[in-house]
């Protein structure tokens, strides 16, 4: 993420702000201008409140009484307006995903939903179905551009029971949406563009069965050495979770070092410890990198201190995963699809029996 700045008075403004806390001018962020503008004058979202969405309505809007930001308008299915409990969860994670969306664009990958007023691929385009476990019957997943996220995971203590319970390093709701949306980026990047053949060379078959690989993943231990050739012990259940868990981490990597390069983090240290020469602690962050190997010399140093600061708050690391050759590869491999820039290819019609 990069760092704004407030329009009417320069001073530093969070992604999150809907009021410059320097000089208390209202403020949107404009995905058109990719920066921070008054509000006034101009169709803030219609979940200003209800999600405590801070955007510009998109112009124009498939409804015009409730006008959205193209990243609510995404949204196919949030909870009703009786439910509070999953009302506060639906804006935890609609805030998760501006960030998501806001990284997409930055990324410069397509973002193209389904209805009119959001790219209109209407088989296939990205869509979301945030509801509660809570009330029906919900699971997290994606299946052809949707993404379901169970609104229970806003539940911090529902979130971390499930983590412990799953040996989980890492659950968040941003990782959750970098996942989910990941599986739709295989379709679109991977599928639709006849890369197949590449992608298996790297991730493995991903025609092997989806059902019986879930099954087989939670019903036995992970293979032995799993962490050799895999981002996490998930990844190994089936190719199509590799790639999604790959995708995750391409993002986690990239948004994390964009941050640091915005606020000017260098690390160049420790101090005063030998470092065998191949392990030098030096890393300068820039906000668009030049190649994949640039964005790994600078992710691993950066990395090793960031941890080392977040355990001095008695927190967990702030990255909690081991990167091998084998992972860089896969990773490398994810860079290259993103960065390739190939036009969208809208999903063929589903065929009517
Ligand atoms: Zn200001
Ligand atoms: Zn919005
Ligand atoms: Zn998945």
């Amino acid at each position: 993420m990069r760092a704004f700045t407030c329009p009417h008075c320069s001073a530093l403004v969070f992604f999150e702000n809907s009021v410059c806390l320097t000089c208390s001018t209202e403020i949107a962020f404009s995905r058109a201008e990719r920066g921070f503008v008054e509000r006034a004058g101009r169709r803030a979202c219609a979940n200003l409140v209800l999600a405590s969405c801070n955007w510009l309505a998109e112009d124009p809007t498939p409804d015009d009484t409730a006008p959205l930001c193209g990243c609510c308008a995404l949204t196919r299915t949030r909870p009703s307006d009786d439910d509070a409990e999953g009302l506060a969860a639906f804006a935890l994670t609609e805030a998760a995903k501006r960030r998501l969306i806001y990284q997409l664009d930055d990324l410069r990958l397509p973002v193209v939903g389904r209805g009119p007023g959001v790219g209109g691929d209407e088989h296939g385009g990205l869509a979301f179905d945030l509801l509660s476990s809570e009330n029906s019957d919900v699971i997290t997943g994606h299946a052809n551009g949707v993404v379901t996220l169970d609104l229970a995971e806003g539940d911090a203590g529902h979130r971390e029971r499930l983590r412990i319970q799953l040996d989980e390093p890492y659950r968040t709701l941003l990782g959750h949406l970098r996942h989910e949306t990941g599986h739709w980026y295989w379709e679109v990047l991977v599928e639709r563009t006849g890369r197949s053949e590449d992608f298996r060379r790297v991730f493995g078959d991903e025609r092997a069965d989806y059902g019986q690989a879930l099954q087989r993943h939670y019903d036995s231990d992970p293979p032995a050495n799993w962490d050799r050739t895999f981002v996490s012990t998930y990844a190994t259940a089936h190719p199509w979770e590799d790639w999604a868990e790959t995708f995750a981490h391409y993002l986690h990597i990239r948004d994390t070092s964009q941050t640091a390069a915005a606020f000017g983090v260098v690390v160049n240290g420790p101090q005063n410890v030998q470092v065998r020469r191949d392990e030098e602690l030096v890393s300068e962050p820039r906000e668009t990198p030049s190649d994949f190997a640039e964005i790994v010399d600078t992710w691993l140093p950066l990395t090793y201190a960031l941890n080392a600061v977040n355990r001095s708050m008695g927190n967990a690391d702030l990255y909690p995963f081991v990167l091998t050759p084998a992972v860089l590869d896969k990773l490398r491999s994810v860079h290259e699809l993103v960065t390739a820039r190939s036009p969208y290819t809208p999903a063929a019609p589903v065929p009517v029996a």
